[in-house]
């Protein structure tokens, strides 16, 4: 058992097993927010992979026994960055989030260190430019890949969509690619970076510039339009998608219409997908 163990003066006091510390807290609205967590040493990732992270659950009331209490997030941090980020929802009566919800700075999270997940660069086949879809908290595992120097390495455009349906659930994102505009480092890699470097937010229900859902925005052809690029073909374009299991299947449609094909770890091809949530 991964159990670590802290001695102060005489009484050993157990900390969680695989803790991490929280470094940090971001609350965004009443649905959703970011921590920041330390890095275990040893965690190697994949900018994009996923890992199993929560919280110790409610004692048994017969035993008294607590066990952990753990659900798959994306690693929103790149995989060079020395700490670990999160982009979380709030489910109000959720087991893990209505507690994980709550914490604060120097709080301790259970983190399993065996990171795993499709949205990765080696799923691809190379190609020209790369598509990032996403809805709600599917925008993490591309917080963590549009921090990755290799996603500007390996190709010549990068378009992320995001689309909530209010306007303040855009915030992290939105924060996220202004940053990405501004850092220095980014700008050599960017070079002209407004048009290597496209964010394409849409909201559902609240009034935004661009209203719609994305499904519809690509069916209609107002996304290129409005981007000005003539489509979406197999031999340029590489896509990732992770936005819930309805999203998923309607853009692997449409991908699949254009000539992609769904890639994997063990075969790369043109697209990859990955469930935001499950439910
Ligand atoms: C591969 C993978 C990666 C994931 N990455 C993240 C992540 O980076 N950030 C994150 O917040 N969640 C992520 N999730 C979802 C996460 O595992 C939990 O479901 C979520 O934290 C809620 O946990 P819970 O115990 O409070 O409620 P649960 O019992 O897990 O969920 C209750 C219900 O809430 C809804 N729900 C759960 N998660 C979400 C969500 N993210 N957005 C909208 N509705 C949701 C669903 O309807 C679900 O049935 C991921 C899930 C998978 C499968």
């Amino acid at each position: 058992m991964n159990e670590q163990t802290k001695v102060t003066d005489a009484t050993p006091i157990k900390t969680l097993p695989d803790a991490q510390t929280v470094l940090d807290v971001e609350h965004y609205t009443d649905r959703l927010f970011r921590f920041r967590v330390t890095r275990p040493p040893t965690l190697r990732f994949r900018s994009g992979e996923f890992v199993m992270i929560g919280l110790m659950g409610d004692p048994d009331p017969k035993t008294g026994r607590q066990k952990p209490l753990l659900r798959a997030y994306s690693i929103a941090s790149p995989s060079w960055d020395d700490e670990l980020e999160f982009y979380s929802i709030k489910v109000q009566d959720g087991p893990l989030t209505s507690k994980l919800q709550h914490i604060k700075k120097g709080d301790e999270i259970i983190l399993r260190p065996k990171p795993v997940g499709t949205l990765v660069h080696d799923a691809l086949l190379p190609g020209k430019r790369l598509w990032f879809f996403s809805t709600g908290t599917g925008f993490a595992p591309f917080a963590s890949l549009l921090r990755d120097p290799q996603t500007y390495e390996d190709y010549d455009q990068v378009i992320v969509t995001h689309t909530c349906r209010e306007a303040a659930e855009l915030t992290y994102s939105k924060n996220l690619i202004q940053h990405l505009h501004e850092d220095e480092m980014m700008q050599e890699l960017l070079g002209d970076g407004l048009k290597k470097l496209v964010y394409y937010p849409t909201t559902t229900r609240e009034d935004s510039p661009k209203m719609g859902r994305i499904t519809d925005l690509l069916e209609n052809g107002t996304l290129f339009k409005d981007l000005g690029i003539d489509g979406i073909s197999a031999e340029t374009d590489r896509a990732m998608v992770c936005g819930s299991m309805g999203l998923n299947l309607d853009i692997k449609r449409i991908l699949e219409g254009h000539g992609l094909r769904e890639g994997a770890n063990s075969e790369p091809a043109e697209y990859v997908v990955e469930k935001a949530f499950v439910g």
